[in-house]
């Protein structure tokens, strides 16, 4: 049984420190809306005010936050006040560089720390069964890892600190790319006429093939039950999507890497948001796509 302080208990976090609590490991939590604290209380956390207090004394410390500015004053508040040898783990989605710059705080103050980004949404977060893409001292990993299988199915250490959050960020580059090229392929096929049905069966066994289609086919009443099914309620929404290709794009702009098709599909998400899609699942851009009227 471990002692852990969770900071951020939103639609992530709040079922993540569920199951860490489930799992016999006690939980303190905190989390800046006062309805978030009172359903960890009822979830059978401790709850504390502040993120200093939840990081006092503590084996670890989980954060899941919005994004990386939120993440860095929250590592200036919890630093300080967590005893040598603590690991914290930030398991938000945030940009590379503020990832290791949380590295650097910690290690100044004795601390081990990972970047340890979620994959599988919040129904991975309810199972248990999220893939985390870790990125820190193989020490440290192998340290947490005991907390990390209570609240994944699948750990990856993926390297050096920053590395969980630069795995993060290309795996959902590439999907976002290719569920633009599955939307396209599948309103293309529409157009001229061809069954939907026929396109999945062909596409899904042969060298089109991706999850994008094969798993989350964006075409409703085609392949696999998917948000395309339901409405196109999220899953995984739009505002995450175009969130997560910002941060691609943050990252690319760094290292001087063009990626085209990255830059074109963050533009493509942002006009899809901003067409009031805000809160449709990112396989929605279907919708948009289909309107567009090529250039003669
Ligand atoms: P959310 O907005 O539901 O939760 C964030 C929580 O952080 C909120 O409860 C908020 O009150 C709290 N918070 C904000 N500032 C704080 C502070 N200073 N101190 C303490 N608490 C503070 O977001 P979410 O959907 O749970 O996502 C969390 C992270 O996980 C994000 O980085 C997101 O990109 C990532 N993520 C989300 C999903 C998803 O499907 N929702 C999937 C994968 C990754």
């Amino acid at each position: 049984m471990s002692e852990i302080g969770f900071i951020g208990l939103g639609n992530m976090g709040l079922p993540m420190a569920a199951n860490l609590v489930a799992a016999g490991h006690a939980v303190t939590a905190f989390d800046t809306q006062a309805d978030a604290m009172a359903t960890a209380g009822q979830a059978g956390m401790a709850v504390v005010d502040s993120a200093a207090q939840a990081a006092a004394g503590r084996d670890f410390v989980v954060t899941m936050l919005p994004d990386g500015p939120i993440a860095l004053k929250v590592f200036g508040e919890i630093v300080p006040a967590a005893a040598p040898g603590t690991v914290i783990v930030d398991c938000s989605t945030i940009d590379v560089a503020s990832a290791k710059r949380e590295h650097e705080m910690a290690h100044k103050a004795g601390l081990g720390c990972l970047d340890a980004p979620v994959s599988g949404g919040v129904g991975g977060a309810q199972a248990g069964t999220l893939t985390f893409m870790v990125g820190g001292e193989k020490g440290d990993f192998e340290k947490a890892t005991p907390i990390l299988d209570v609240m994944g199915g699948r750990l990856v250490h993926c390297g050096a600190g920053g590395a969980g959050q630069s795995a993060k960020i290309c795996n959902n580059m590439l999907l976002g790319i290719s569920m633009i090229g599955a939307c396209e392929a599948f309103s293309l096929a529409d157009k001229l006429g061809l069954d939907q049905q026929a396109l999945f069966d062909v596409v899904s066994t042969s060298s089109g093939s991706c999850w994008s289609v094969n798993t989350y086919c964006p075409v409703p009443g085609v392949g696999p039950q998917s948000p395309a099914d339901n409405d196109y309620q999220p899953g995984f929404a739009a505002t995450l999507m175009l969130k997560d290709l910002g941060l691609s794009q943050q990252a690319a702009d760094e290292a001087g890497l063009a990626t085209p098709l990255g830059r074109h599909a963050t533009d493509l998400y942002r006009a899809f948001v901003d067409a009031d899609e805000k809160g449709s699942d990112f396989s929605g851009v279907t919708r948009y796509l289909a309107e567009l009227k090529r250039d003669r």
